[in-house]
């Protein structure tokens, strides 16, 4: 029955997207942090993201909801990568090491403690010794 009524609410609205969940996540940290801080301008803020999310869920300009949205994805995406290839290295950092190939400049993981080998780049076949 609430799902019904949940389908009825949501008919012709736009729903979620990556902005939203993004938006969701900033409201739900900024409340902590304002907690923590016991600052209460951004607990403000937080529930102003978190209207803000709302907003864009119930929203019937679908064409305007997903042009937000792709603008966030422009400008997200790449420091999404750069966080996720920091923690991936950080995680194998005890057996791999990385080197940036001379020729095209992609990162190229080796596995560590090999002493000197060559390197071929796997992209555009350029090739390097290094100690690893
Ligand atoms: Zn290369």
């Amino acid at each position: 029955m609430i799902r019904n009524w949940l389908r009825r609410v949501m008919m012709g609205r736009y729903g979620q997207d990556h902005l939203n969940v993004f938006l969701l996540i900033a409201a739900i940290l900024l409340s902590l942090i304002a907690s923590l801080l016991r600052l209460g301008i951004l607990s403000l803020l937080s529930y102003a993201v978190l209207l803000l999310c709302f907003f864009r869920m119930l929203s019937r300009n679908i064409t305007a909801r997903r042009k937000e949205n792709d603008r966030f994805i422009r400008l997200w995406w790449p420091v999404r990568t750069k966080i996720v290839n920091f923690f991936r290295r950080l995680k194998d950092m005890r057996k791999f090491r990385y080197f940036q190939c001379s020729g095209c400049h992609c990162t190229l993981r080796v596995p560590k403690g090999k002493g000197k080998v060559q390197i071929t780049c796997p992209k555009c076949g350029e090739r390097s010794v290094r100690k690893t």
